[in-house]
């Protein structure tokens, strides 16, 4: 769902669970909204937005074009859209069930109702599970299940600065998780993960034309102490798994930091599209690239790389700051 809201080109998106999501999930942006003439169709199985042509297929530029997300959650939950497109002069609310327009009572009128809202989308999703009991009993409890939402939407926070993310408990005085629009990722990565964390990255940045990649994020330096590891990686800017690459990045770490420590880690990684395989799990969770194990590598010599620079400028750095001496010319 904030894929959704980013491909339609919000700045500022809230996400409000309550029950750690499981009683209501929901999440408002002011994008480009939907058109009315669409709500109908758009839970249904396959309906997307997102693609024009066949080839469109093999240069994914949205998160979304499965067209799964709404009409999975229609059939497993209460789910109701509310939206506005800004040429329009009021905003429609829809109902659905099974991928279809529902009424919102039995006995009510399926058809979208104008109501009064904000440009842009809210997706309500409530009573999740409420037909399926055994994935009910499934969720882990509340707590569990509200700091995973949590955890995506910080770091959806910190790959998206430019986007205004918040993320609360229904009725919440208080936002757990409050970046502004147009921050940065390292301020973003201050306010939620600390000073002390963000003090101690470095920046890694490189381009390998060769194999179609780039990549730039931050990552710890060895000076620095932290209990779990961290690891936030986008590839192609959807937030997934990749074993083979936390695996080098941890053994990496293993060898040059503290036995106790473990890495924070933020990667933005740019693959051609044509070499991204996203299609390998149902939830596009975990993806396939070409050329991985050469990729796997250029990074991780990447971030050595800036590992040790940074650990060589701050001895001197300190050093210095000891001396007698006068200080070299630079
Ligand atoms: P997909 O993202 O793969 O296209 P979804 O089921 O996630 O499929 O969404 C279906 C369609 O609903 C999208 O293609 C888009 O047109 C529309 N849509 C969903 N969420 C939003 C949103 N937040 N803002 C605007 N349009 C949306
Ligand atoms: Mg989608």
């Amino acid at each position: 769902l904030l894929e959704n809201s980013l491909d339609a080109g919000a700045t500022s998106i809230a996400v409000t669970v309550k029950d750690g999501g499981m009683k209501l999930l929901q999440i408002q942006d002011n994008g480009h909204g939907i058109r009315t003439e669409d709500l109908p169709i758009v839970c249904e199985r396959f309906t997307t937005s997102k693609l024009a042509t066949y080839d469109d297929l093999s240069r994914i530029q949205t998160y979304g074009f499965r067209g799964e997300a709404l009409a999975s959650i229609s059939h497993v939950a209460h789910l109701s859209i509310t939206t506005k497109k800004a040429d329009s002069e009021c905003a429609y609310r829809a109902n659905y069930a099974d991928g279809k327009l529902a009424p919102a009572r039995p006995g009510g009128r399926s058809e979208p109702e104008p109501c009064a809202a904000n440009n842009g989308t809210t997706i309500t999703v409530e009573d999740l599970f409420y037909n399926i009991r055994s994935r009910q009993d499934a969720l882990k409890n509340p707590r569990d299940e509200y700091t995973r939402i949590f955890e995506v939407a910080s770091r959806y926070a910190v790959h998206n600065a430019g986007v205004a993310f918040t993320c609360r408990k229904a009725g919440a005085p208080k936002a757990d998780l409050c970046t502004p629009h147009g921050s940065t990722a390292i301020a973003n990565i201050r306010q939620i993960f600390g000073s002390k964390i963000a003090g101690s990255l470095v920046a890694v940045d490189h381009a390998d034309a060769d194999l179609e990649a780039e990549f730039r994020g931050f990552v710890s330096s060895a000076a620095h102490e932290m209990h779990k590891t961290v690891f936030l990686l986008f590839i192609n800017h959807r937030l997934v798994e990749h074993t083979p690459v936390r695996r080098a990045i941890e053994s990496l770490y293993a060898s040059i930091l503290p036995k106790a420590s473990r890495p924070f880690v933020y990667l933005d990684l740019r693959l051609s599209p044509q070499n991204v395989d996203v299609n390998v799990h149902p939830t596009k969770r975990e993806v396939r690239f070409l050329n991985e194990d050469n990729i796997v590598g250029c990074i991780v010599d990447s971030i050595h790389k800036a590992v040790l620079s940074a650990n060589d400028s701050r001895e001197y750095a300190v050093r210095g700051v000891g001396s007698r001496q006068p200080s070299l010319p630079h």
